[in-house]
């Protein structure tokens, strides 16, 4: 039998051959699946043999990989904001970028003096945007929700995973619809933006397995996030903040829209490159104006 190591040498000679970008540590996020490993652990693995059962599963999913199946749903855990999540096809694939405006959200959650600080996370996906910052803010309580069964399933997985499942509520719900009467402080997106003329400049790996649902979002790429923020804003308390990612490109809409409601567009929030990724708009109070905490 050949030991971890051998067949680690083995697949990024594979990988190479076939071009792919990062063979080394694709090789091993493939290997951290078949050994059931955290991705960082597999060095610890070096001189175990591998099994026939599970070089056979290795070749399965080496297979996958070269089709153009994503290596996220084949690696089986994906980290986002440091955390191990579990993704699987059918899923929205976190995006890195993402991250920059979480972190932004979870300094802000930590900053507030409730008690009980509400959470909503639309349009959930795997779960990583409302499960990290319930992980790092201990008193906050989540509700979750997307239109996908497969989305909402993995969410309440992840959020058991991560041990946050007591506080947190994941709905099956078209936006608001399933909601009992809550109010947030917080309502957190990264809804579909991605323009409908746009859809085929993405590349294969997104287009042939991403949910397209979780993509495409009408002409401008605008629709889900004027639903979000028109139907959102009756969940929101007063002076609760809305932290929305969107396409640097929407930015000017977005703060068009955001003069049309009870809204107040405070800032954007830059991504890893230093576009304008994310939004953060402020539910006015209705009498006396306080400034933004
Ligand atoms: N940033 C994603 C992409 O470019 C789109 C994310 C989204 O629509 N929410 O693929």
């Amino acid at each position: 039998m050949p030991s971890v190591k051998e067949v680690w040498q083995g697949l990024v000679k594979d990988l190479k051959e076939h071009s792919f970008s990062s063979p080394a540590r694709e090789a091993r996020l493939l290997l951290a699946s078949v050994l059931e490993v955290e991705p960082s652990r597999v060095y610890l693995f070096w001189d175990e043999e591998l099994p026939p059962p599970k070089l056979t599963h290795l070749h399965d999913i080496f297979k996958k990989r070269l089709q153009g199946v994503p290596i996220q749903y084949l690696a089986g855990e994906w980290e986002f904001f440091s955390l191990p999540f579990r993704l699987r096809k059918g899923v929205f694939i976190p995006r890195l970028d993402t991250e920059s405006w979480v972190e932004e959200a979870i300094v802000y959650l930590r900053s507030l003096p409730e008690e009980k600080i509400m959470v909503c996370d639309m349009g959930c996906g795997s779960g990583v945007i409302g499960i990290s910052c319930a992980f790092w803010v201990e008193n906050l309580y989540l509700y979750g929700a997307d239109i996908s069964p497969k989305a909402v399933e993995l969410s309440k997985e992840n959020a058991h995973l991560l041990g946050v499942e007591k506080r947190s509520v994941f709905l099956l719900s078209d936006l608001f619809s399933a909601f009992p009467p809550v109010k947030f402080d917080v309502i957190l997106s990264n809804p579909p933006y991605v323009r409908e003329e746009d859809w085929d400049s993405l590349s294969p790996e997104i287009r042939l397995y991403e949910p397209r649902e979780a993509l495409l979002a009408g002409e401008e790429g605008l629709d889900m996030i004027e639903r979000v923020l028109k139907e959102g804003e009756s969940f929101l308390k007063e002076g609760g903040l809305f932290f929305l990612e969107h396409d640097p490109e929407q930015k000017e809409a977005i703060q068009k829209l955001a003069d049309t409601l009870f809204l107040e567009y405070l800032r954007s929030i830059p991504d890893l490159s230093g576009r304008e990724r994310a939004s953060v708009i402020r539910k006015r109070r209705s009498k006396n104006e306080t400034a933004y905490r």
